[in-house]
């Protein structure tokens, strides 16, 4: 059909007394969706076959070569202990957001205090940051500030976003959590929450930001397997706020830092 691309499925079948009815169906949204399956499922094996080689491979090596060394058994049964915990974190991260995504149309019902919250969310961190020297801090958490949500999910939003400013924000700098209440001005219809995550880390490159919250979308994959990220954490984060009827934004500099904020309906 001129002037619009896209995938049709044509059938033809005959009227009685004559001529013929030719049928149409665009099927370009069914075929995205499979693609975007067949992606997933790919990623998914590629994720879980890299450590599982891995293990495999050590596993050889001990009942060979490696048998009778104590210092190489040790140091092979470290790696093959960080190898299961990535396939941990992997399969807990995918089940995550199959949840998420079943429940993304329903309204979560509970009442949740944003400010109580975020400093749990912090103290749970705190020695995380301590372990990669960030220094860590929260303002406007004493804002009352309550929140229509799921307190589960909320907490794990605010982790994943404050997890990765600490992992990726570079040793010795400061992580900042911002609580402030909007009223008007914020795209949504009454009040609003902003929740700012600001790091001064290596930030961003522009061309990199509409898809950092795609599944298993990583900047840089080697970096993000090294800090033991999963390439999910971004994606859960977006279909928890879209739940939430929540917006999340993202700014960065290269070389300067970044914010991701969400803003959250308040009540
Ligand atoms: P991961 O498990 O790899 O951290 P995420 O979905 O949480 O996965 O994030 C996707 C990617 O976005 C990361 O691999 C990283 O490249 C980039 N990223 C996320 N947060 C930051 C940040 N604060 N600073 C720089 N890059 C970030």
């Amino acid at each position: 059909i001129a002037g619009h691309e896209a995938n049709y499925e044509v059938t033809v079948g005959p009227v009685p007394g004559g001529g013929a009815v030719c049928t149409f169906v665009d099927i370009s949204e069914q075929e995205q969706i499979s693609q975007l399956r067949r992606d997933f499922v790919a990623n998914v094996s590629h994720e879980l076959r890299t450590p599982l080689t891995s293990l495999l491979g050590f596993i050889e090596t001990l009942q060979g070569p490696a048998r009778d060394d104590p210092a190489a058994r040790d140091r092979f049964l470290g790696i093959m202990a960080r190898e299961a915990g990535r396939m941990t974190r992997l399969v807990r991260d995918l089940l995550s957001l199959s949840r998420v995504e079943a429940e993304e149309r329903q309204r979560p019902a509970g009442q949740v205090d944003l400010g109580g919250l975020l400093l749990q969310v912090a103290a749970t961190l705190k020695p995380l940051a301590g372990d990669a020297g960030v220094t860590l801090t929260v303002t406007g958490a004493e804002v009352p500030c309550l929140i229509r949500g799921d307190g589960d999910q909320l907490t794990q939003v605010f982790h994943n976003l404050i997890e990765n400013a600490v992992k990726y924000g570079g040793s010795g700098k400061r992580v900042e959590v911002g609580l402030s209440v909007l009223s008007g001005a914020s795209g949504m219809p009454g009040r609003a929450a902003l929740v700012a995550v600001r790091d001064h880390g290596e930030g961003i490159d522009e061309i990199h930001l509409p898809r950092l919250t795609e599944r298993f979308y990583r900047v840089d994959s080697h970096r993000s397997r090294e800090k033991g990220g999963t390439g999910l954490g971004l994606a859960i984060v977006k279909h928890i706020v879209s739940r939430h009827r929540g917006r999340l934004k993202i700014e960065s500099e290269k070389g300067k830092g970044s914010i991701f904020a969400v803003i959250l309906p308040a009540e």
